[in-house]
């Protein structure tokens, strides 16, 4: 930044946008993340004039929160950095008058980057996932050999290559990067990537358009599949048909296919067995937590990447408290790096704390029981009232145990208070699940890891 945008926004002349980014980046010290990406999000200053400030809202809900709720802090903030401003107006804006957003700060929006680089309108990739920015560490060590292997031959080796880990840790970047290095190596083989939300939705349409034989002949024709996230195809029925039959066909024509997942086939519930089997034919690799080094290691290839000097002491700050998610210690680099920029000058350690606050995992305060219970039910494809109802099905109860053991290890809950979390149940029944639990991680390795995947999930709700 030069020394003239500088100044000019310590001579209260910023701009509108400069403005609210300033103002968001304060409000959010005050309110809770989750409050603040409901109540701000795709929300701007229109216009500013004669001390009045017309922020734009994107509805009527938004606009009496904002209103209501908000209005005191919004417009002390705001008076702080401009002191001429009385009164903030809030109007509703229809899509097609929107401005261009200023940047607000959530958890999703520290990655604004992402959206710079055109994904590929025939692969549906996104150039940015590469081999060259993506840091090897022992943690994903297996999968990025796996991965690197197949781009040297796709569809010889490993396949169908299935990754799986928990969120934030790589797995897109990792997969769309065989995509890219493929395009690169083999310019004439027909690649394509798509979330399983997006695969399960065309196939349903295509059913209902009865146009589902075209869709699957198109799907034969591709010589490198790549699908993302293909837990979320557990339960649904058609869709599990129509991908055996895809898979098979590719398959047979030794045809590459790349899958990742929040966890590892045998505890996708509700999965078909001939596709659980499947997945298991070819290479699992799972990518686990990254340690300090190869944290530090990322926030450094980060930095170089976006061409801004952080030192070595603040990287080691992000790097120590921010241990489970890669989504996350990007963010927080984001967010240093827009503090850098608004300010011409390096935060320092005080103002990094408050800058990360919402970022942060503190285990004991971040997380809460309804968290807990949320987690542990998507995991297992439940309703969150299949874990609190007394049901004795054997799929339930499983769950129940488990999150009734999570709530005790994770918030330290006595075994009354875990009773009362479930609907006034018995605190012995709370004894009785926790002991099990403890007693079947010590034997069942699978459990262990589904307990650290629930874990990972539920810090990161
Ligand atoms: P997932 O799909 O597992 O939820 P992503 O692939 O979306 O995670 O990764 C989250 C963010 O972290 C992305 O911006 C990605 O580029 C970055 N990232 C993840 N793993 C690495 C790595 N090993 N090296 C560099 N960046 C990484
Ligand atoms: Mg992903």
């Amino acid at each position: 930044m030069n020394s003239r945008r500088y100044l000019s926004i310590k001579h209260s002349l910023m701009n509108e946008q400069e403005l609210w980014q300033a103002v968001l980046a304060q409000v959010q010290f005050h309110i809770s993340p989750a409050n603040f990406a409901t109540w701000f999000k795709n929300t701007s200053i229109l216009s500013k004039k004669e001390g009045e400030v017309m922020v734009s809202v994107p509805n009527n809900f938004s606009r009496e929160w904002l209103e209501n709720k908000y209005n005191k802090l919004i417009l002390k903030t705001v008076r702080n950095l401009e002191k001429g401003v009385k009164e903030i107006k809030y109007i509703t804006t229809s899509q097609s008058l929107k401005i261009k957003q200023p940047q607000v700060w959530t958890q999703e929006t520290d990655q604004l980057e992402f959206q710079e680089l055109k994904v590929n309108k025939d692969t549906n990739l996104n150039p940015r996932y590469k081999f060259e920015n993506f840091v090897v560490g022992p943690f994903n060590e297996l999968p990025y050999a796996a991965a690197s292997a197949i781009t040297k031959s796709p569809g010889s080796v490993y396949n169908p290559l299935f990754i799986y880990g928990g969120v934030g840790l790589g797995k897109t970047h990792l997969i769309q990067a065989i995509g890219n290095e493929i395009v690169k190596n083999f310019s004439e083989r027909k690649i394509k990537y798509i979330s399983s939300e997006k695969f399960t939705s065309g196939i349903i349409t295509a059913i209902k358009e009865r146009a589902i034989s075209g869709l699957k002949s198109a799907y034969q024709e591709i010589d490198v599949l790549i699908i993302d996230d293909i837990q979320f195809i557990a339960g649904k029925e058609k869709t599990q048909e129509e991908f055996f039959h895809i898979f098979n066909a590719l398959y047979e024509k030794n045809k590459q296919v790349i899958l990742s997942s929040d966890r590892p086939p045998k505890a996708i519930p509700a999965l078909e067995e001939r596709l659980r089997s499947r997945f298991e034919g070819g290479m699992i690799a799972d990518i686990s937590l990254p340690d300090l080094e190869t944290r530090i290691a990322i926030l450094k290839t980060k930095s170089q990447e976006k061409k801004i000097n952080i030192s070595d002491q603040i990287l080691e700050y992000i790097a120590s408290h921010i241990q489970r998610n890669i989504r996350e210690l990007e963010g927080a680099l984001n967010r240093l790096i827009a503090y850098q920029k608004l300010n011409n000058q390096p935060p320092d350690l005080n103002t990094i704390k408050g800058l990360l606050k919402s970022i942060i995992n503190n285990p004991v305060k971040v997380t809460n029981h309804k968290k807990i219970i949320q987690a542990v039910a998507e995991f297992y494809d439940l309703k969150e009232e299949d874990l609190l109802c007394k049901s004795r099905k054997k799929e339930i109860v499983k769950p129940r145990q488990i999150a009734m053991y999570l709530l005790r290890t994770e918030l330290k809950g006595s075994y009354p208070f875990i009773g009362r979390k479930f609907r006034g149940k018995d605190h012995t029944t709370a004894i009785y699940a926790c002991n099990k639990v403890i007693a079947e991680l010590e034997k069942d390795e699978n459990l262990t890891e589904e307990v650290i995947l629930i874990k990972q999930r539920i810090y990161s709700l």
